[in-house]
């Protein structure tokens, strides 16, 4: 891929909700949507930030900043996950919030969009500090969460486990078991069969659809997966059950590259048992970072935000890139690689189905009556073709690119809400 003239001295945005709202405009401008209706669509509805002090096992006292932005409603309660992270802002969590309102708008189920954060490194924090942080941040955000306001889920660094204490602490100040108040948990406290696997299940499924538009194969690709927590390391294992080479994988200390094809199996057993990647046999040790840039068909970022920058995307080899991760690309990169016909499926779409199946998750806690993990998969494949579909029809309408085609067709079903709605009061 050529370098494009000029592209390092360019200085480029990279506060993501900044990019989210680039993001938002340009399809707005195909739209032609007014600047009231921009104005509405593009402000988060409401943000919380609260002071979380928990007592540390040393005894000392520890306060942490949290967040929880609902970014629109109008089609739906908030939706979204909760990330523990060290690089948490405020203005990172508002992005999220949006991009988790034009997910669900994509795939058609009726959410808005939410996000939660709180600034902390879980990995330096023990179970019970972890678990004292999460029931008190859960109290605090306690005000505006609940089955049919705002439904958390687990993101970067949260597990199942998190859902649990969560879900716990609302139904103590509630009084009640309340299953629905947030998704990703246990099967054991209502969770769904399927949901730890989805959001890198319905990634399989839109991979496949792009990798039939572009007329490729699947079974025998070379694939590249950057990040290894629940998206990357399930995407891996998917891709190779699928019959592709998985010739690169990273975690957040290392990569790892091997020309003939990774065992995935191996892997997946040497994280599980060290907790790192480092040092699988068999494998090169590369730098995390280069596993975007090795020699591959398809590429899958499955980490954090601003993964394929201006200043990298010509390194990028892929033709197919799908986006486990939330906002991996920037707006600039995003064009480098339309010009150089890389066929991208966005974040928006490519990761959705986690979120389809916490839908399924709370439809199934509502009723009290639970899924077999065949229907949910089944489900989950027919909502991921359907949706990859129209936005796949929606850009060849508008003769553009997969993500601006997504935000296209996910800005007008959230407009048409709120129009038919009317503004309050
Ligand atoms: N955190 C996931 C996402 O970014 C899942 C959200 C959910 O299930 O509500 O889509």
């Amino acid at each position: 891929m050529s370098k494009p003239q000029g592209a390092t001295a360019v200085k480029e945005e990279l506060n993501p909700f900044e990019i989210a709202k680039q993001q938002f405009n340009r399809a707005a401008d195909y739209l032609d949507l007014d600047d009231s209706m921009r104005a509405v669509l593009s402000n988060t509805k409401r943000q919380l930030i609260v002071s979380i002090p928990v007592k540390m096992d040393s005894g000392h006292v520890e306060v942490f900043e949290g967040y929880r932005v609902q970014h629109n409603i109008a089609r739906g309660p908030a939706k979204g996950g909760i990330r523990y992270h060290p690089n948490v802002t405020l203005d990172e969590v508002k992005a999220l919030a949006s991009w988790m309102t034009w997910k669900c708008a994509t795939v058609g189920i009726p959410y808005g969009g939410g996000k939660g954060g709180v600034i902390c490194d879980p990995k330096s924090l023990s179970m019970s500090e972890l678990e004292r942080l999460t029931r008190r941040y859960a109290f605090e955000i306690a005000p505006i969460i609940g089955p049919d306001r705002d439904i958390p889920a687990p993101d970067v660094y949260t597990t199942e486990q998190t859902m649990a204490w969560i879900m716990d602490t609302i139904s103590m100040v509630r009084g009640h078991t309340q299953l629905g108040v947030v998704t990703g948990k246990p099967i054991a406290l209502g969770g769904s069969e399927g949901r730890s696997e989805a959001t890198a299940r319905g990634c399989l499924y839109a991979l496949r659809e792009a990798c039939r538009v572009r007329g490729m194969e699947l079974s025998g690709a070379r694939v590249s997966v950057h990040g290894f927590g629940n998206a990357g390391a399930n995407i891996a294992r998917f891709t190779a059950a699928d019959g592709a080479r998985v010739v690169a994988v990273s975690d957040s200390r290392c990569g790892l590259y091997s020309e003939n094809g990774l065992d995935v199996a191996a892997a997946l057993r040497h994280k599980a048992e060290t907790g790192s990647l480092m040092g699988l046999p068999g494998a090169k040790e590369i730098a995390s970072d280069e596993v975007l840039f090795v020699d591959c068909d398809v590429l899958l970022p499955s980490a954090l935000e601003n993964a394929i920058t201006l200043e990298n995307v010509h390194k990028v080899k892929a033709t197919i890139i799908a986006e486990l991760a939330n906002g991996p690309t920037t707006p600039g990169a995003d064009r480098v690689l339309a010009d150089n016909d890389v066929f991208l499926v966005p974040d928006i779409l490519a990761n959705a189905g986690g979120v389809t199946v916490s839908y399924y998750e709370w439809v199934q806690d509502q009723y009290s009556f639970f899924w077999s993990e065949n229907r949910i998969n089944d489900t989950l494949e027919r909502s991921m073709r359907a949706a990859f579909q129209s936005v796949y029809e929606t850009a060849q309408r508008y003769h553009t690119d997969m993500r601006t085609g997504a935000y296209i067709l996910a800005i007008s079903r959230v407009a048409e809400a709120t129009s038919v709605r009317g503004i309050f009061p």
